[in-house]
């Protein structure tokens, strides 16, 4: 359509940059996974399969779009972080979430089957995506500090609704119990009437994952004696930690957003 008539159209399209020198979030959320985790037979409150798919699409981001350079998710949802001198897409916020929110799903997709080989899907999932633009490196460690104490607070709620039902409460008798409940009452009652220590839980369940790059050594091939050939490699890497938005965290991998 180059040069035609038509060409002047093109200039309705809508222009949603995100300028340098501001950092750009991507969040993909899951749509109505409330019904679709239910409808797929999820564990409750956590499919250690379902976070460990989850985790895997992120890697796969990572490894398809190199400028992204740290993300973090929990239940159904993932944020993505742009280095700062990124220019892909020229930074278009459109462009790039639709990327990155449609490259997930698909991975999403083929992926299925080798965490839930006996479970077909009934319907397709899809996920929706946001663009955030961080004006510094301190509203980003803020940003990420929520969505962290989103999976806590979530978590923790959640543990305790499924460990209630159960036990024989309904649905509705558990949100009643829960009704009002601060953070140190939900661990007395976890600890008190079922025995369990919820930082004894699983740290990906109360941390949520961590997926950026680190450089690590990879064996290529052997030489004639026998001697191992390596090779420095920049590969995605899952941690789960206590708290992503602090400065010891940013510290010790403050080459990320160089
Ligand atoms: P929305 O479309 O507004 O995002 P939603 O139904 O996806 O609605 P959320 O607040 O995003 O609601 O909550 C996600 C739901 O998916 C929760 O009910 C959570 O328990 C469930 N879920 C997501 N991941 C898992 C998992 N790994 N194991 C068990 N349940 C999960
Ligand atoms: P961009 O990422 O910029 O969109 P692109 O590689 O997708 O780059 P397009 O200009 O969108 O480039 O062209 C789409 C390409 O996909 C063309 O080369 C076209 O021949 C090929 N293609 C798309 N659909 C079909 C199809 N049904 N059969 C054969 N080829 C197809
Ligand atoms: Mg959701
Ligand atoms: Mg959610
Ligand atoms: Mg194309």
């Amino acid at each position: 359509m180059a040069n035609s008539k038509y060409e002047y159209v093109k200039s309705f399209e809508v222009e949603d940059e995100i300028f340098s020198p501001n950092l750009l979030v991507v969040r993909i959320h899951g749509r109505d996974f409330q019904r679709f985790s239910h409808d797929h037979g999820f564990e409750k409150p956590n499919d250690e399969r379902a976070l460990n798919l989850m985790n895997t699409c992120a890697v796969a981001v990572l490894e398809e779009y190199p400028d992204i350079v740290f993300s973090y998710g929990y239940s159904d949802e993932y944020s993505f972080v742009f280095k700062n001198t990124s220019k892909f897409y020229q930074r278009r916020a459109s462009k790039i979430l639709s990327l990155i929110v449609s490259f997930f799903t698909s991975v999403y997709v083929t992926k299925w089957k080798e965490f839930f080989p006996l479970k077909e899907f009934r319907y397709p999932p899809s996920f929706h995506s946001r663009v955030i633009s961080c004006a510094s490196i301190e509203v980003l460690q803020q940003y990420l500090a929520w969505r962290q104490n989103d999976c806590h607070v979530n978590n923790q709620y959640e543990t305790c609704l499924w460990m209630l039902i159960k036990h024989g409460k309904s649905e509705n008798e558990a949100q009643e119990i829960l009704k009002g409940t601060q953070k140190q009452e939900k661990n007395e009652l976890l600890f008190q009437q079922f025995g369990v220590n919820y930082k004894k839980l699983p740290e990906m369940f109360r941390q949520g994952s961590c997926v950026f790059k680190t450089e690590m050594e990879d064996i290529v091939k052997y030489n004639e004696n026998g001697a191992p050939v390596k090779r420095l490699r920049r590969k995605a890497r899952i941690v789960h930690s206590e708290n992503i938005a602090g400065k010891s965290f940013w510290n010790a991998h403050s080459c990320l957003l160089k």
